[in-house]
């Protein structure tokens, strides 16, 4: 009885691919009826498809048929120049002819036996990948016709049945057994536990999951879920009442910020003097050439007049303006800022950022800001 086989396999045991192309099943496998004089068999199934004591698998390759490694290993034996066909009984090799035993990183090896002279490919130690060829089947050895023997073996004399079965374990050591036939495919290494589940960020602070499957290999990631309006760090203009913009900027957490104070609104006391005069702040920035345009006097010197443009046309407060906006540096600026400053002050008491050009004339809120507008100026020439 071999009694290994009905050990349990080791958690991390490596698995087998088979050893070669053709969908071809096992023919004669590992005696299973604990005797090796008995004359019968019990093959891995319990049926008789085997010989008696036979210790490994044999699946009938025809000639010159490619071997290829069941698993990563190591070419730890290599031997050859036993004739291509041996004969029953015959010694050489051990009785496995030309062949190669590969050992691998669970500690176990597998033995690729009756194989053609010179027709092996791997040096002894060197490394082989799953599925790399190491030769071709052949009859050499003790046998009576080509085929692959296949021998997996623990400790390096206990040899193991590949296949589950009611007369050897229950598991397999194919990655994949259908009856008597392995899958060709080679093990994958495990990349997670089954059952794992792993989360990621995705697009404006969204989060996405993917699971582990039973083959412990990662499946794709799911949608993209929980996203924010917008992307940590964009920003977004939007146009102020009286022209130029104001900006709001996306927190780390994806949600649109408050949008940004607007610049001040064009100059109070040009509104009280009529509207058009408006466009003596124009006239300072002489390049915006507005000077008969009410509502772009303001845009022109936000926009940035010469240096001492502004100065020259004898304009303070319109001067000032080119200065609040950041835009214009001029020697008239200094001298306007502090009656914008003040202008600001009193107008945002109101809560309105008045506009008070024709332009926005349409707005229902402009009569009481212009009247508000010239009560300050008023005020201011009173004072
Ligand atoms: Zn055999």
């Amino acid at each position: 009885m071999l009694v290994v086989l009905g050990a349990p396999t080791l958690a991390g045991a490596t698995k087998y691919r088979r050893p070669f192309a053709p969908a071809l099943g096992v023919k004669y496998g590992v005696d299973h009826d604990g005797s090796k004089t008995n004359d019968s068999c019990k093959s891995f199934d319990c049926d008789g498809a085997c010989y008696d004591g036979h210790k490994g698998s044999d699946f009938p390759l025809p000639f010159g048929t490619d071997v290829v490694a069941a698993a990563d290993g190591v070419a730890t034996t290599v031997v050859q120049g036993c004739p291509d066909y041996g004969g029953l009984g015959s010694t050489c090799g051990g009785g496995f002819g030309n062949y190669v035993k590969l050992t691998h990183a669970d500690g176990r090896a597998t033995y690729y036996g009756h194989m053609k002279n010179g027709s092996i490919v791997v040096a002894q130690g060197a490394t082989v990948k799953c599925g790399q060829k190491l030769g071709q089947s052949a009859s050499s050895g003790s046998s009576t016709g080509p085929h692959l023997h296949f021998e997996p073996r623990e400790g390096g004399a206990t040899s193991l049945d590949p296949f589950a079965g009611g007369c050897s374990q229950p598991t397999s050591l194919w990655v994949q057994q259908s009856g008597k036939l392995p899958g060709d495919q080679c093990e994958t290494a495990c990349a997670c536990s089954a059952g794992q589940t792993q989360d990621q960020g995705c697009g404006s602070c969204g989060i996405q999951h993917r699971g582990c499957d039973a083959a412990c290999q990662w499946g794709a990631w799911g949608a993209c879920g929980g996203e924010g309006p917008c992307a940590p760090g964009a920003t977004d203009s939007t146009s102020c009442a009286c022209g130029g913009q104001r900006t709001r900027t996306c927190s780390p957490s994806c949600q649109w910020g408050a949008y940004g104070e607007c610049a001040p609104c064009p100059e109070a006391g040009a509104a009280g003097a009529g509207g058009g005069t408006q466009s003596a702040g124009a006239g300072g920035a002489t390049i915006a050439g507005s000077a008969g345009t009410p509502g772009k006097g303001g845009g022109g010197a936000l926009g940035g007049a010469p240096p001492g443009a502004a100065g020259h046309a004898g304009v303070p407060r319109a001067g000032g303006r080119a200065g609040a906006a950041g835009t214009a540096p001029s020697n008239g600026g200094a001298a306007g800022r502090r009656s914008i400053m003040l202008e600001t002050t009193e107008a945002s008491e109101e809560g309105a950022c008045s506009c008070a050009t024709p332009r926005h004339g349409d707005a229902p809120w402009l009569g009481a800001a212009a009247a508000l507008i010239v009560s300050i100026a008023r005020r201011r020439r009173r004072a």
